[in-house]
């Protein structure tokens, strides 16, 4: 590894010097042989759904979407998993399963895909954006503590980047104000919270198998619960509850408004062989983080991602904190000279509260509805300011590297390495 000295040598990349890295790193990509092939005997059956919205054994879908289902819940030691067609959908199944009523709220944290929050209000309950930890970048327990009302009814604990958010803290505020705990776990399957899988430690959670994540279905998701009820509410949205219903015996009808949610043969026969690398696509991902992060971690003015208390990390996103005070410039003009050097980094993440659909708070029709509705608390804020951690990191210190999407061996962690100390040994007056 070169010196700083000797790194500020040679001309940075958009000084016109020779970029460290002068080829685009390859997409990541799971799929393999074990895949099409398992495509290609679903082809040959004929039956690409097996679904049937109405009460008759196949209400749970064909061999695949049953074996692939009963393989999700020996993995990740849950009771029940359910596949979707996407985990919006799941999102969306989870919070309607929970028995929500209008006008009741769930705390969720900003700093998350757009998804988590609309689940929320396609029940036409209200979401409320509590503050993140500024480590972490998950929810920040006593922030959550802050935003109950006598309307709360869930929290929406979101497992960012790759790490679960803090379950301990939260689980014990559910208790003390008897809230359920839905964990969005999306970007972070096969990661650890204490020794258990992160997703299966609310009432009910679930993972995303989007094509960018780091097992895939092309599109799909699949919820976990332990809970025998919460789980077969979830499989009537999933698959037209209000006709099921109708032929079976006396159950609740709170919300048991069906969509088609219903994910397809040939995606769970993929998902099975996802599945199986799983472990070994994320130990890779892993160990390539934590090259990098020892690589850099030294660099004045850059945090390198911090792992909570009893988390293991999959590195979804490989999150950084600059500090402007210390680098003396700003996030974007670091980025632009990283991005020279052939290192791509986002600027920017989440702060759904400052989304237009919250600013203005138009979601169903033009009213305001449901925020406006008699059922909701009409003091609800989205304004800038209730979320200051989050918002100075989008703002002025936060930059993502996105370790998911790119196919990284050691070689180019080295390479990526060696672009972020030659731009501190240019930008950074104290290197
Ligand atoms: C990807 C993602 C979702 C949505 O998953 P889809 O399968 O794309 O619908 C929700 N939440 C988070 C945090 C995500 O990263």
């Amino acid at each position: 590894m070169k010196t700083a000295d000797e790194l500020r040598q040679v001309p940075l990349a958009e000084a016109g010097g020779t970029p460290v890295i002068d080829r685009v790193f390859p997409r990541y990509n799971s799929l393999g042989t074990e895949e099409a092939e398992a495509v290609q005997k679903v082809m040959e059956t004929g039956v690409l759904s097996q679904f049937l919205g109405c009460w008759h054994e196949d209400f749970y879908g064909g061999s695949k979407v049953r074996e692939f289902e009963t393989q999700c819940q020996e993995y990740f030691g849950v009771k029940h998993a359910i596949t979707v067609n996407s985990w919006t959908s799941g999102l969306i199944a989870a919070v309607g399963a929970l028995d929500i009523e209008p006008g009741d709220e769930i705390i969720v944290s900003p700093w998350t895909m757009c998804a988590s929050a609309t689940a929320i209000l396609q029940w036409n309950a209200i979401p409320v954006f509590a503050d993140i930890d500024p480590h972490t970048f998950n929810l920040d327990p006593e922030s959550v503590r802050a935003n109950i009302t006598e309307k709360t009814r869930a929290i929406m604990a979101v497992d960012i980047f790759g790490q679960s958010a803090d379950m301990d803290a939260l689980r014990q505020i559910a208790d003390e104000f008897n809230l359920r705990i839905i964990s969005d776990t999306a970007q972070a399957p096969a990661a650890l919270y204490k020794g258990k899988f992160a997703g299966t430690l609310g009432d009910i959670g679930g993972y995303s198998l989007n094509y960018h994540k780091h097992v895939h279905t092309g599109e799909g998701g699949v919820v976990v619960t332990n809970d025998d009820a919460l789980a077969e509410r979830v499989r009537l949205i999933r698959n037209h509850a209000e006709a099921v219903l109708n032929d079976r015996e006396e159950m609740p009808l709170n919300n048991m408004l069906g969509y088609n949610f219903r994910l397809g043969e040939i995606e769970c026969a993929i998902g099975i062989e996802q599945l199986k690398k799983l472990p070994a696509l994320v130990a890779s991902r892993q160990h390539l983080a934590e090259r990098l992060a020892e690589g850099i971690r030294d660099l004045p003015g850059l945090q390198v991602p911090v792992v909570g208390e009893g988390n293991t990390h999959v590195y979804y996103v490989f999150p950084l904190l600059v500090d402007p005070l210390i680098t003396g410039c700003s996030k974007e003009e670091l980025a632009a000279a990283l991005k020279a050097e052939g290192v791509e980094l986002a600027t920017r993440y989440q702060n759904l509260h400052l989304l237009p659909m919250y600013q203005k708070k138009m979601a169903y029709g033009s009213t305001g509805f449901p925020w406006s509705a008699e059922f909701s608390r009409q003091s609800v804020s989205y304004d800038k300011g209730i979320c200051p951690v989050a918002e100075v990191m989008n703002d002025s210190t936060y930059l993502g590297f996105g370790m998911c999407v790119y196919d990284l061996n050691e070689a180019d962690i080295d390479l990526i390495i060696q672009a972020f100390r030659k731009v501190w040994a240019h930008k950074v007056a104290a290197v």
